[in-house]
């Protein structure tokens, strides 16, 4: 077995483990990999060990690789990174999922590119819980408003909630962050009943996955853990 198989045979275990210790089942956990700067051989060893959910941070990068990948059936594509409007067509033809949605003008150029192409696109909103710092997402007092918007955006589909932590040592330090997301999803519902669509939670990447699962994610992303180092 290659290394990227085993990577995954053991990811997989642990995440079963960590949804038993919530009382979850292990199929309700998404196992995204996240392949960005690895090559397509890469990918499509991870393919050969059952996956077929992959995710890339930029347009230019995907756009290269998807095609060189049109013969492995049935991969699925995500967009994790930041996407800026002008990229937002290409992105929308190119990704089954986006999870970087972080303003109501993105949703809105994303959503005219699908409407003229048919397709319903289902998307995340990303949020910044992380006060101290200038990173990509939404604002926590701009959600409902955002939220709003999207039943405007007939060929959006708002299937849930993601983000980025900041980093800290301690997996353990980033459970509040994990389960302020999963807080503001129930508030979102409760106020707005099918507002968030499938309800997704997706967060956690190689060091916290597990921390993550306990909390309440369904959608992991996992990067390094599964290709290795990214140089
Ligand atoms: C790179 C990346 C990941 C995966 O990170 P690892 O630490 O390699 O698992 C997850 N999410 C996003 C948005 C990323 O850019």
């Amino acid at each position: 077995m290659n290394y990227i198989a085993q990577n995954i045979r053991e990811i997989w275990e642990r995440i079963s483990q960590a949804a038993a210790r919530a009382g979850r089942l292990p199929h309700e956990i998404t196992l995204l990999a996240i392949s960005k700067t690895f090559p397509e051989e890469a990918i499509a060893q991870a393919a050969g060990a059952g996956l077929l959910k992959f995710g890339e941070n930029r347009v230019q990068e995907a756009e290269r690789k998807i095609p060189q990948l049109r013969q492995i059936q049935r991969l699925e594509w995500h967009l994790v990174g930041h996407l800026q409007t002008n990229k937002a067509r290409r992105a929308a033809e190119l990704f089954d999922m986006i999870h970087s949605v972080d303003s109501i003008r993105l949703a809105s150029k994303l959503n005219q590119a699908c409407l003229e192409t048919g397709k319903v696109l289902p998307v995340l909103l990303q949020v910044d819980l992380g006060e101290e710092e200038t990173k990509f997402g939404a604002a926590l007092q701009e959600l409902p408003e955002m939220v709003d918007a999207f039943s405007a955006f007939r060929g959006l589909r708002l299937d849930g909630l993601m983000t980025i932590p900041p980093f800290l040592e301690q997996p353990d330090q980033v459970r509040p962050y994990f389960a302020k997301l999963r807080g503001l999803k129930e508030t979102l519902e409760r106020e707005r009943p099918g507002c968030l669509g499938q309800g997704h939670l997706s967060m956690g990447m190689s060091h916290d996955f597990e921390q993550a699962i306990e909390e309440g994610a369904t959608i992991v992303r996992i990067g390094s853990a599964i290709f290795g180092q990214r140089q």
